[in-house]
């Protein structure tokens, strides 16, 4: 090796939990500035990976051993900034990963495969000098007048809480009723930001990606003529990798203004981020659910803290956690919580909130899917051309299959579950696993050829309402039509969109969905919204389960009667119904109040006592195992393993015995868990780190080799 070689750390994803440890030394033989993209050898594989800052440690080489060289740099590509190494840093400690595995998983995927002549050449024309690029997007501004750009004039509210959010460092808590004009708050927001300093950025963030067509069509109206088409891009999965790429280097050099996006583009390079907006931010797909389970919402307030961004967090029905670090400063409380709270509680152009009616099915016949009045009042506005959405959370035509004559159950083989009937394609379907089977012609037990669908899904919503509509009519004299729009129905690349036109276009006037159709569509002409069989959830064990309830709910209410003008022409009246079995429930007295502080205020005070999140954290460490029985044996030891081994602040921590979990057993794995609680997050924190190197040693021994793998959720949100 040359004289002059110097040892750079480089963050590589390994393979999960390998015992490699978090950075990996390399030789080069000119110096590389930390954030530089590299590609380097890992045993017979080449890898991306990103020069880290981090000094060699002590003994990282033995004496005589030879590093092996980085195999290339990624010319051409800025290095990651500071920031964004801080943003990787502190996500890695936080949510107990590797920093490697966050910092790669973090770029675009093509960046991972390709090499470094392949970049360059994807690269070309050679990159301009910024002034040159600057000059570049004009260049796509379109020849209207650049101040073309439409703005309405913020109401009231919007306007006074756009004051409080120029005058406030935050964060905020944009608290706004569906339909309040949140959106345009968001845009003015991110239009101060723009105009006060040109190379300011703003990262917009949604929940699903099916909401990010529509936003970007408004951030498009009203930016690309200011800035430029270029200046708005989307980050979301549902983009092919070179599309990924192309807005991840427009954000990565500036020349993107504005990012729009799902979870993962809160860890986008943004070196100008001036403003992280998070909508919906109540919303469980911010929280990743594999590999590194980390919440978009929180890194992303933490990510503005650090580089002095604002942030806004924007929901009807805000987290209870939000709500709680929101709260205003009172007697016994001077400090009040760290956001400050916004409130718009009008809807845009007077339009009033859905009024709530709820039916009492224990007076309704038995096995009554629609009651008359609910029917009733569905056909009412298929006869007036007003559109309903119904609502149901569970796909397929039944949950389970029943044979009445031996008891025989549709239980999937390889699952602690029932496979679905789906009627459609008379399949047997596994929602857990996906192991799928054509539907038996009789019991496979004991040959009763009458084996009956137990329970509703969405696909037999839609034939039992077309069936109750069918002599309903339009006023344009055409049959009532009925559509449904849930994961079946949208496995198509673009069927969502397409299903979702045809809603607007006013082809369909009873929608039939799951919670995919609940949040965030700005429907024009749907009145009438219910949620026919909403009471599972009163009775999970999982203590957020109300708030999830309460949430959709809400949300779906938000879905009707948005358009002011609309409901006043047609003389109509936005209702939400609710069918239940238990109609005095707190959740749907608070419901119809549209009184989400109260039902906050009584959640926050049940947690409190109970001493559960927020006012407590929480972390779960799950094994899975070929049995059970290892499955806990594993998190017992390891528990015993924390307590021997006095790790840090293990007498503040509570380790709660291990259990299996609601759904044991996934594709022939057994599962438990272990709910780790303190009242300091610090404390939970260090603790966990401190207990991550047992937790691979033990899996390592013999005696666990029936341990499939083992993982830590950090602020888990179900239990
Ligand atoms: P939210 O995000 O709070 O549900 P939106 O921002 O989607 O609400 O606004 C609801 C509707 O009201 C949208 O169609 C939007 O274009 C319209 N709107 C919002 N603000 C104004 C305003 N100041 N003047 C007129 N219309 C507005
Ligand atoms: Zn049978
Ligand atoms: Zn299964």
């Amino acid at each position: 090796m040359s004289v002059s070689t110097l040892t750079v750390h480089v963050a590589v994803h390994t393979p999960a939990h390998s015992a490699v440890g978090e950075l990996l030394s390399y030789a080069s033989t000119h110096p590389l500035a930390p954030g530089t993209l590299v590609r380097v050898p890992l045993g017979r594989r080449e890898l991306l990976g990103v020069v880290w800052d981090t000094p060699p440690q002590p003994g990282d080489m033995p004496e005589g051993m030879e590093l092996r060289p980085v195999s290339a740099v990624l010319e051409g590509i800025e290095p990651l900034a500071p920031a964004w190494r801080r943003l990787v840093a502190f996500a890695a400690y936080y949510y107990q990963r590797s920093i490697g595995e966050i910092a790669v998983t973090a770029l675009p995927p093509q960046l991972r495969d390709m090499s470094a002549e392949q970049l360059a050449r994807r690269l070309k024309p050679p990159r301009k000098t910024k002034a040159a690029a600057a000059n570049a997007t004009t260049d796509t501004v379109p020849a209207a007048a650049p101040e073309a750009a439409e703005t309405v004039a913020l109401s009231a509210e919007q306007a006074q809480v756009f004051a409080q959010m120029q005058e406030h460092p935050g964060p905020f808590l944009l608290y706004g009723s569906t339909g309040s004009g949140k959106t345009e708050v968001y845009l003015r927001a991110v239009q101060a930001v723009l105009e006060a300093d040109p190379q300011a950025q703003a990262l917009v963030m949604v929940p699903e990606i099916n909401l990010t067509p529509q936003l970007e069509q408004r951030f498009m109206a009203r930016f690309a003529p200011r800035y430029g088409q270029a200046s708005v891009v989307s980050m979301h999965s549902g983009m092919t990798n070179p599309q990924r790429l192309k807005s991840w280097l427009a954000a990565h050099t500036g020349r993107a203004r504005i990012v729009l996006g799902t979870r993962m583009s809160v860890f986008a390079s943004l070196p100008g981020l001036a403003l992280v907006v998070v909508d919906e931010e109540h919303d469980a797909s911010y929280k990743q659910q594999e590999g590194a389970r980390y919440s978009a919402r929180d890194l992303a307030i933490w990510r503005a803290r650090d580089v002095g961004a604002k942030v806004i967090l924007g929901s009807a029905t805000p987290s209870l956690e939000t709500w709680h670090a929101s709260r205003p400063p009172a007697k016994d409380d001077p400090q009040g919580g760290r956001y400050l709270r916004l409130h718009m509680p009008s809807r845009i152009g007077a339009a009033s909130l859905p009024r709530v009616r709820l039916v009492d099915m224990t007076q309704q016949p038995r096995k009554t899917v629609f009651s008359p009045p609910l029917i009733a009042a569905i056909t009412e506005r298929v006869q007036r051309g007003e559109q309903s959405l119904v609502l149901l959370n569970r796909r397929g035509f039944a949950p389970v299959l029943f044979c009445a004559d031996c008891g025989w159950k549709s239980d999937c083989p390889h699952c602690s579950a029932h496979q679905v009937f789906h009627k459609a394609d008379r399949t047997l379907r596994c929602h857990h696993c996906g192991f799928t089977r054509r539907v038996p012609l009789a019991c496979p037990d004991c040959g009763n050829p009458d084996i009956l669908p137990l329970g509703k899904g969405t696909e037999q919503l839609e034939e039992e309402l077309a069936r109750l509509l069918r002599n309903v009519q339009r006023p344009d004299s055409e049959p009532a039509r009925v559509a449904r729009i849930d994961a079946d129905t949208t496995r198509a690349k673009g069927a969502l969109e397409q299903q979702l036109a045809q809603v607007h276009a006013g082809d369909v006037d009873v929608l039939v969905g799951t919670q995919m159709v609940a949040k965030g569509h700005d429907f024009r002409r749907i009145t009438l919204v219910a949620a026919v069989q909403p009471d599972g959830a009163l009775f999970s064990s999982d203590y957020r389960a109300p708030e999830r309830l309460f949430c959709l709910l809400m949300q779906a209410a938000g879905r009707a009667g948005r358009d002011a003008q609309y409901v006043a022409a047609q003389a109509s009246r936005p209702e939400m119904w609710i069918q239940s079995y238990d109609a005095q429930h707190p959740v749907y007295t608070a419901l119809r109040a549209h009184d989400y502080p109260a039902f906050a205020a009584r959640q926050l005070q049940e947690r409190r006592e109970a001493g559960l999140p927020p006012f407590a954290y929480q972390a779960i460490v799950r094994a899975d195992a070929r049995s059970q029985q290892e499955a806990q044996a594993f998190l017992q030891v390891a528990a015993q393993a924390a307590r021997d081994a006095r790790l840090p602040h293990v007498d503040e921590i509570f380790l709660y015995p291990p259990i299996p979990m609601a759904v044991q057993r996934v594709a022939n794995v057994e599962r438990a868990q272990m709910l780790i609680e303190s009242a300091q997050r610090p404390a939970l924190l260090r603790f966990l780190w401190a207990w991550q190197g047992h937790l691979h040693w033990i899996r390592a021994q013999p005696e666990h080799r029936a341990l499939v793998r083992w993982l830590v959720d950090v602020d888990p949100l179900a239990i």
